[in-house]
């Protein structure tokens, strides 16, 4: 963890301090080695939230865009499960980071617990992920409005563990340390939306810098729930559909020539 309570402050770890657990209130020790992050650990015993994984660079670096108070937040369902969200905004939306490969189970498990939430991936675990990417890029159809796309077949785009993910999905092609900031397809966050429309999943791409504010500000990525918000784009399109059919069938229809005897 990033965070320890020292006499009841949140404090990052330190070579001779000892600090609390903010989720369960065991002891806490620095860990302040060479090899990983700085990060304090629980004595003697194993992590109390099992959803908790290792912290790497990549993991710090995005917490630490969001303000101390909303990171490392204990979440507590109506049954009194708890566990720590990477960020929870003032706004109650949690930010989960996630580096390692997740199973599908423990990912439905983790949505269904915080539900007002949206997944940040680190897409440089694997190396195929950011040229495959690319490769079905070229075939995304713009809609809606200028950063908004279509895409048909998002299991060729993204990493099969998250194309059926029932919140936000924003893939970071870019990794800590940056692997090329001269790269615009990687430095743009790519938002896999929730549901599908016409057959396709709804892809936004938006900037770190966007991302960052709206969600400071907003009480969610989008002003409307994601799901809402692909349903609309659904419906939307269906009936632009039924329209052009309509209008299709309108000029296929020619008035009978009459010739008029007088
Ligand atoms: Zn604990």
């Amino acid at each position: 963890m990033k965070y320890a309570l020292v006499n009841d402050t949140p404090k990052e770890a330190q070579p001779g301090l000892s600090g609390k657990c903010k989720c369960c209130g065991s002891p806490t020790i620095p860990k302040c080695g060479e090899l990983k992050i700085w990060h304090w650990a629980h004595s003697g015993k194993r992590m109390c939230d099992p959803w908790w994984e290792n912290e790497t660079e990549w993991h710090r670096a995005w917490k630490g865009k969001f303000p101390t108070e909303w990171q490392e937040i204990i979440h507590t369902a109506a049954n009194d499960e708890k566990h720590i969200a990477d960020v929870k905004t003032g706004q109650s939306y949690v930010i989960e980071f996630q580096h390692s490969r997740l199973d599908p189970q423990e990912r439905i498990a983790r949505e269904t617990f915080y539900q007002n939430m949206v997944w940040v991936v680190d897409g440089t675990r694997l190396k195929k992920d950011y040229p495959r990417f690319l490769e079905v890029r070229k075939n995304f159809s713009p809609i809606y409005k200028p950063g908004f796309f279509l895409v048909h077949f998002p299991e060729e785009c993204f990493p099969a563990a998250w194309v059926e993910s029932s919140v936000e999905v924003v893939f970071d092609f870019q990794g800590n340390p940056p692997t090329d900031p001269q790269d615009g397809m990687r430095d743009t966050l790519w938002c896999l939306l929730p549901g599908r429309a016409k057959r396709g999943a709804v892809v936004i791409a938006i900037s770190r810098q966007t991302f960052i504010t709206t969600l400071s500000k907003q009480p969610r990525l989008l002003p409307d729930p994601a799901h809402e918000f692909v349903n609309a784009l659904d419906k939307l399109f269906a009936d632009q559909e039924k329209l052009r059919e309509q209008q299709t069938q309108n000029q296929g229809w020619k008035p009978r020539k009459r010739t008029w005897r007088l």
